[in-house]
């Protein structure tokens, strides 16, 4: 018997996860599961415990390149609808489920007259990766607007976290090794057409200077150092256009590395070692890359 006999229903095997990425690159994960709901999540860890399978959550994986041998054990996907819905409650609070889509999010709170999150324009992926990483940019970030994060324990348990729990911080927060079901932001309702206008400027001002949003990519490859743009020390150590197989730092934003169509996880991998030794060179300084490596 099959440590997922009676789940077969939202657990397959061997299922490529370079069709769940924005990178489209790398191998299986051995299993892959997507619950419907809550129990079916609660009921799917135990069996991943008793069973003492290692697991991940995936979310629209826009900031995960997966190595070409895959990952052996089980990724998690929140993609029913009990996890993507978005419910708007009074005085400006918003209950986000973690499948559901960023930038859906973003353009219901500003249908709702509610403004704040357009400061996330440009930004893919789900609520859940979003908080996670406490994404955002020059404009903001996510976490400076969820009040609660509500999680599933390894053990099963429905834990709510508060924001100062959960410590926010640049690209970081403390939500490592459980399941984000759903967050709850507060919002403020405001000048919905403003902030529409700002909206599409910060969209414009990205994708003016980034590579296109068709491209293959991961967003920023690396973190800003304190006090200093990731981008631009790649830039200073002459890395735009520099190529390993199918994998090149873009010339438009050194930060970003493109994948083209013959390019492998591996040749990814192998040029952002070479980034990082080639400003560790010039500067001294240690890049930490902000994409997650499964
Ligand atoms: C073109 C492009 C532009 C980008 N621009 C930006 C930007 O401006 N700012 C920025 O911050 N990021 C940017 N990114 C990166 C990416 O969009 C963000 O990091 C995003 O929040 C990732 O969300 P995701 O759902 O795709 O998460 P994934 O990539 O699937 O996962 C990221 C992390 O979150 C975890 N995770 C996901 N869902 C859950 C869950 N439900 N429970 C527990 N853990 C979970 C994963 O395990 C993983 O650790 C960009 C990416 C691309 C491709």
């Amino acid at each position: 018997m099959s440590w997922f006999s009676g789940l077969e229903a939202i657990v397959r095997t061997d299922v490529p996860l370079r069709d769940h990425t924005w990178y489209r690159l790398g191998g299986p994960a051995r299993w892959f599961c997507q619950p419907r709901d809550e129990r079916e999540l609660a009921r799917l860890l135990a069996r991943l415990r008793d069973a003492g399978i290692a697991w991940r959550v995936l979310g629209g994986g826009a900031n995960v390149i997966i190595r070409d041998e895959g990952f052996s054990g089980a990724v998690i996907r929140l993609a029913s609808g009990a996890f993507e819905a978005i419910r708007f409650e009074p005085e400006g609070v918003v209950v986000a489920g973690a499948g559901a889509d960023l930038p859906r999010l973003v353009r219901a709170t500003l249908d709702h007259g509610l403004v704040g999150l357009e400061a996330l324009a440009g930004i893919p992926g789900t609520v859940g990766g979003a908080v996670r990483m406490n994404a955002g940019g020059r404009y903001g970030e996510i976490g400076r607007f969820v009040r609660l994060v509500r999680v599933m324990e390894r053990d099963g348990t429905l834990v709510d976290r508060s924001a100062s729990e959960v410590g926010f911080a640049y690209r970081h927060s403390q939500l490592a090794g459980c399941v984000i079901l759903a967050a709850t932001l507060s919002l403020r309702p405001g000048d919905a057409e403003a902030a529409r206008r700002r909206h599409r400027a910060i969209w414009m001002e990205k994708y003016g200077s980034q590579p296109a949003l068709a491209a293959r990519t991961s967003g920023c490859v690396f973190k800003n150092p304190p006090g200093a743009a990731a981008g631009r020390l790649l830039d200073q150590a002459g890395l735009k256009g520099t190529r390993i197989g199918g994998a090149e730092i873009s010339r438009r934003h050194a930060n970003f590395i493109e994948a083209h169509d013959d390019a492998t996880a591996a040749d990814v991998l192998h040029l952002i070692t070479l980034a990082k030794e080639r400003v560790r060179a010039a500067t001294g300084i240690e890049l930490e890359p902000e994409v997650e490596i499964w």
